[in-house]
């Protein structure tokens, strides 16, 4: 018999309605003949009780500098209290469940608090808790080092617990639950405009949340990818099908659309630009260490832009400070321009083709956005704005694409 993941954010166990909805969806595929293995987020966002950030915001507010291992032990909790929850409403409706924490499902992971790799899976319980007819509720998000103390897997982690589940037991299909139909061609609170997609491949995904598309984590895409596995994208609160990631074979005999040249806008807002100019450092090769001392504070940086005279790049506002102290103690002047926001075009069918680059700069130079920055890869372009100027800029990229078509 196959087995269906089935994963739920935050929205979708926040309340008895949408644990309702959920439950219904369990049932579906348990009606389909499948073995059914759910993976919850924590309810709710702050200030909802057990939502993650009240929970730590909470220790925090005991100790500003709680360690790392505190807060891990801590915003696990949230998704323990939704397998309980859940499992207890799914038992309500006549269908038997169990709730696992990460460390019972067998998850283990590096030691590496905040943002732990999955290492190894033992899934030994759940699959126990499947042939004994139970549906097996596990927390997302989180992970047990070897010597067992508990780890969380960065935002949006839980899509992660779900796609490594899949892998390791070999799913049928990864289904990714949210609040949205599926995954758009932008986030719709951005851009209005933004038009549901029914089928996808992985790597447009990937780059679409390696550019910030919140809507489903990195490294479950990755992984689904890796292992081959179909993800779904769909909403709790309908029955459409939501969005299909497979094969790219598999989309060619879904669709017969001409492939687009840019598949998605993406937006990040809340960026810092710090430029370091060549007086107050000297030597531009010795300078290039720093990227290696802020990659070891764990602050991430992006659209690394070098000059003969100045070095610019962002990071993530709520990480200027900590950046800049830390530049400030290697004899290094940051200037620090925040209220900035990272704005991209993504799409596998751009790689090689000319133009695409001048598209943008048209599309923005026409809606009057001033460009502070940009950055490209294979699969993208991104260009750095200024945040007020960010919901302006996604459209008119979406619009210049003819996305919204
Ligand atoms: P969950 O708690 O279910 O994991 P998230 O908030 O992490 O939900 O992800 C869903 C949200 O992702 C949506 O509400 C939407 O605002 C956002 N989002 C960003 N980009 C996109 C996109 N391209 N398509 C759909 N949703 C997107
Ligand atoms: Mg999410």
């Amino acid at each position: 018999m196959g087995i269906v993941v089935q994963k739920f954010g935050g929205t979708s166990v926040a309340s008895e309605e949408s644990r309702a909805m959920l439950v219904a969806k369990v049932i579906e595929a348990r009606h389909d003949g499948k073995d059914v293995v759910v993976v919850v987020s924590a309810m709710g966002r702050k200030p909802a009780p057990y939502a993650t950030d009240t929970l730590l915001d909470f220790v925090l507010s005991v100790c500003r500098a709680a360690p790392a291992r505190e807060r891990d032990a801590i915003a696990a909790c949230g998704e323990i209290i939704s397998t309980v929850v859940v499992a207890a409403a799914l038992e309500a409706a006549g269908c038997p469940a169990m709730s696992l924490t990460g460390a019972q499902a067998g998850i283990s992971t590096d030691g590496n608090y905040t943002d732990a790799r999955i290492t190894k899976i033992e899934p030994r319980r759940i699959l126990e808790a499947l042939s004994d007819g139970k549906v097996a509720v596990v927390a997302g998000f989180q992970g047990v080092t070897e010597t067992g103390d508990v780890t969380t897997l960065g935002r949006g982690g839980s899509d992660t617990t779900a796609a490594a589940l899949g892998a390791t037991l070999g799913a049928e299909i990864v289904e990714i639950y949210t609040d949205v139909e599926g995954v758009m061609t932008a986030d719709p609170r951005v851009v209005p405009e933004a038009r549901f997609q029914d089928t996808m491949s992985y790597t447009d995904l990937i780059e679409m949340a390696n550019q910030g598309a919140k809507v489903v984590h990195l490294r479950a895409v990755e992984i689904a990818m890796h292992s081959r596995i179909p993800l779904a994208i769909k909403s709790t609160f309908s029955d459409s099908p939501g969005t299909l990631v497979a094969d790219v074979a598999r989309r060619a005999v879904a669709t017969f659309a001409p492939p687009r040249v840019v598949s998605a806008v993406t937006t990040v807002a809340e960026r810092t630009q710090l430029v370091l100019h060549g007086d107050s450092y000297g030597d531009t090769g010795s300078v290039l260490g720093v990227f290696a001392t802020l990659a070891d504070q764990r602050i991430s940086v992006d659209m690394i832009n070098v000059f003969p005279d100045r070095i610019a790049f962002i990071v993530a506002s709520r990480e200027a400070a900590a950046a800049v102290a830390t530049l400030g103690e290697l004899g290094i002047e940051a200037e620090a321009n925040p209220g900035c926001a990272k704005v991209s075009v993504v799409g596998e069918g751009m790689r090689g083709v000319p133009g695409v680059m001048a598209r943008v700069a048209r599309a923005l130079h026409d809606a009057a956005v001033r460009v502070l920055q940009t950055s490209d890869s294979h699969y993208s372009i991104s260009c750095l704005v200024p945040e007020s100027d960010m919901e302006r800029a996604a459209r008119a990229l979406h619009a210049q694409f003819e996305l919204g078509k």
